[in-house]
């Protein structure tokens, strides 16, 4: 059996990905400094699973407690959370976020190398896209310019990671570029739990449905889209889970240096997500439209056909499960995991 270290596994992605490791047959060992998550979030893995998970609680650019994860267990993969991600706040706290996000990669990387670990997998984003690149993205685009901080956090880390996999002919390295990662585990008992305002929007329509927040603000209709709004490739997070395991399986069976999009291919504007959740759950979410949000794109959506021709992996769920799901854990956790 395979131990998979998540680095940064307590946060919304990882904990989902603990839940489809361990579902898989995988060994999983979380360390996470739980800086935007919380101990009850690895217990509910465990409630889900009925399989017990190793915790270390430890800051990830801690280089020498770090080492402790790597002399204590025998690691065959890494899957690399751990990192901020708040666009806004990264614009205000850059060095905060170089020095959080480049860190951690640097910490993990060494200490990979010292306990000959070989196989890493990346959370990156389709941020790296940037400006410049036409919708839909393919992987072999060249990266792109960024508008913030948090993208150029991830266009280093990927390029540390493919110069390290260059160097080392035996470390594989798999870039995962998330699109836009919603909803929750269909037993409500996971799901994403933002401390402070929500800077992502379904979570703030989440929140105003459960009577936390007064009204959103859908941030600008005069975009050139369909409806005006700004289009996005909402991804079911199982789905995003389901992805780590193929990657997972793929690079402890066949290596390399490879990059995949994990997206659904398919763009819904901020109005049909709004149209959608009212619909499917039955409760209107009170709007507002505002001025455009700086640094928005009107759109980001993922080509996902390489995922699924070498991964076999595609999207099950549909925009409606993400709406219904999110919904069942927000208002079984009104406070999230202090709930
Ligand atoms: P999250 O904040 O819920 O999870 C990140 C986890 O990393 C948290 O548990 C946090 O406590 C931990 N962490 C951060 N810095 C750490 C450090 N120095 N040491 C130890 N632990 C640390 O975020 P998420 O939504 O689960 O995202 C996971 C990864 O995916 C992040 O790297 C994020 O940038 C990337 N990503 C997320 C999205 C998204 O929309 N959620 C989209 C694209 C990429
Ligand atoms: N959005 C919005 N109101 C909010 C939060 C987000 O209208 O309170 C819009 C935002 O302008 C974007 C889309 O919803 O068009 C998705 O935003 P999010 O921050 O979730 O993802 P990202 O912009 O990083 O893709």
């Amino acid at each position: 059996m395979s131990t998979i270290l998540l680095a940064g596994g307590a946060g919304y992605i990882g904990s989902h990905t603990a839940v489809e490791l361990l579902n898989s047959g995988y060994d999983v060992i979380i360390a996470d400094n739980y800086s935007n998550s919380c101990p009850e979030a690895v217990r509910r893995v465990e409630e889900i699973t009925g399989q017990s998970v190793k915790v270390y609680e430890l800051d990830i650019k801690d280089s020498v407690k770090l080492e402790t994860v790597f002399s204590e267990n025998k690691i065959d993969a890494v899957i690399h959370f751990a990192g901020l991600k708040a666009v806004g706040e990264s614009v205000d706290k850059p060095v905060i976020y170089y020095r959080n996000n480049i860190d951690t990669t640097l910490s993990l990387l060494e200490c990979m190398t010292r306990y000959s670990v070989k196989n890493i997998i990346f959370s990156s984003s389709a941020t790296v896209y940037g400006e410049e690149n036409p919708v839909p993205y393919t992987e072999e685009m060249k990266r792109g310019t960024c508008t913030n901080p948090y993208g150029w956090t991830k266009v280093m880390m990927e390029q540390i990671l493919e110069d390290a996999a260059k160097a080392d002919k035996e470390l594989s390295v798999v870039l995962l570029r998330y699109f836009n990662p919603i909803g929750a585990h269909e037993s409500g008992r996971i799901g994403e739990d933002p401390q402070g305002i929500p800077n992502n929007l379904m979570p703030y329509v989440a929140q105003v449905a459960v009577g936390r927040r007064e009204k959103l603000t859908i941030f600008g209709n005069d975009y050139d889209t369909p409806d005006g709004t700004c289009r996005r490739d909402y991804i079911h997070v199982v789905d995003l889970a389901k992805g780590h395991v193929k990657a997972i399986d793929y690079i402890l069976r066949n290596g390399g240096a490879e990059i995949f999009n994990l997206g659904t291919g398919t763009p819904y504007s901020v109005t049909e997500i709004v149209d959608t959740f009212e619909k499917v759950n039955g409760i209107r979410i009170n709007h507002v439209y505002g001025p455009r949000r700086a640094g928005d794109l009107p759109e980001s959506y993922a080509n996902a056909d390489k995922a699924f021709k070498i991964l076999g992996w595609k999207t099950e769920k549909t925009l409606a499960d993400m709406c219904r799901d999110t919904w069942n854990w927000q208002k079984n956790n009104p406070q999230g995991y202090k709930s």
